[in-house]
Order: structure tokens, then sequence, then C-alpha cells
């Protein structure tokens, strides 16, 4: 690379699959400044990109930054790798992509509701007319010692909010669904959650009166 030559094809026949990969990608790999990229050219839309060639060890960080955060949406394989594709590259990315996703504690999670709730689906009419609430976990603990997930979803534009807690009692639960919900995006008419005893505190209850919010959950007979 350093002398802008390409190696002889016996020099790679040893080596990984992923540099014999690059090797019969050379015309389009480029160093800008000692990075390394691709020039990829988008089909559809025809536009050329400079995709980063993603060193091992940022691989998971980045699928990570795609996918997992509030503001990146949770997408299904296919969409996270379109989006990921105009900046980034690496051997067997969509490999890579494909088992995060199917590893991913909320999508596999919203996955297993959609199908069990089959009959009723909740796509009302206007945003934050009906919003759910759940808690997910307990997970293992991270480095700021948070061990669940607080997952408030809007059910018609389907946003969906993550906020980790480092425990799921009501007084957390409750400040959180003020402070970071509902001071950035409104109050909602309706507040869906399951049996929790966290949902079902007084304090919770509390909350909801107080900005007359109607609570829904999930019956007993048939949780969704
Ligand atoms: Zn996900």
């Amino acid at each position: 690379m350093d002398a802008g030559e390409i190696p002889d094809r016996d020099e790679c026949a040893s080596f990984s699959p992923a540099v014999r990969h690059y090797w019969l990608n050379w015309s389009n790999i480029v160093r800008i400044g000692g990075v390394i990229y691709q020039k990829w050219r988008e089909v559809k839309s025809e536009q050329d990109h400079l995709q980063l060639l993603v060193p091992a060890v940022i691989k998971k960080e980045i699928i990570s930054s795609c996918h997992d955060t509030a503001y990146s949406g949770h997408f299904g394989i296919k969409k996270s790798v379109q989006k990921m594709k105009k900046y980034f590259t690496w051997y067997q990315m969509t490999k890579d992509v494909r088992i995060h996703i199917e590893n991913c504690v909320i999508c596999t999670k919203s996955k297993n509701r959609k199908s069990k709730t089959g009959l009723v689906d909740y796509r009302v009419g206007y945003p934050l007319d009906r919003v759910s609430i759940d808690v997910i976990g307990p997970l293992p603990q991270t480095q700021r010692r948070n061990k669940y997930l607080l997952v408030i979803g809007d059910n018609f534009t389907r946003w969906m909010e993550v906020y980790p807690l480092p425990h799921q009692k009501a007084d957390i639960v409750a400040h959180k669904f003020v402070m970071e919900f509902i001071t950035r995006f409104g109050i909602p008419l309706e507040l869906h959650s399951d049996q929790g005893s966290n949902f079902q505190s007084e304090l919770f209850n509390a909350v909801c009166g107080i900005l007359e919010i109607t609570k829904t959950r999930t019956t007993p007979y048939h949780p969704a």
C-alpha cells in the first residue's frame, strides 16, 4: 500500500480471506491522510461514496451507533446495512450486522411482542395518542451501574426512546418518564404498560393523574 503497488498474487495467497478480498478490489482502495477508504458507487442513486475501511477493534461500536441509539431507530438488517454502506465497509460487514441485530435485546423483544399481539394493532391517529412504557432487565450491569432499560415508544410514529436505569423502582421510572420523555415530546393521552408493580404504584398513578394521562394495561390473562 505504501508504495502504491499491488502485492503479487502469491504474496497474498497466504493471508486471510479479508486481505484477499481487498486485493481483488485493489483499484477501489484509496488512502487519504493515512486513513484507508474504499470507493463505492451506490447502484440505485449512482452516487459515489468513500467508505471508511473500519478496523476490527471498532466494528462493534460502529454497528451499535448505527443501530442501537435512540436516533438510529433499530432498523432491520437490510436498512441498517444500506445506511452504513454510505460511510463504512469491512469484510463481511453484512454478516456482522445480522449477528448484532439477531442478538439485539430491544429488537428481539419487540419482534416477540408483535407476533404475540397479532390480533390488536394499536396504530392510532396521532403522535402521543398512545404511548407504551416497559422496563427490560435485569441485564448485565454497565460501568455506570445501570442494569435496566426503560423503553418508551409512541404507538403511532413507532419512535422509541430508551433510558438506562440502575434499578426499576417506581420513583426512577416516573422521574425518567417526566424529565426525559414528557419534557421533550409532550404529555401522551394514553399510557400503556404491562402489570409491572412500578407502573401500578401509587406514585406512578399520581403522576399520571396530575398530567391527566389515561393509563391502560395488559390484563393478567391476556398478556400482550
Ligand atoms: Zn435493535
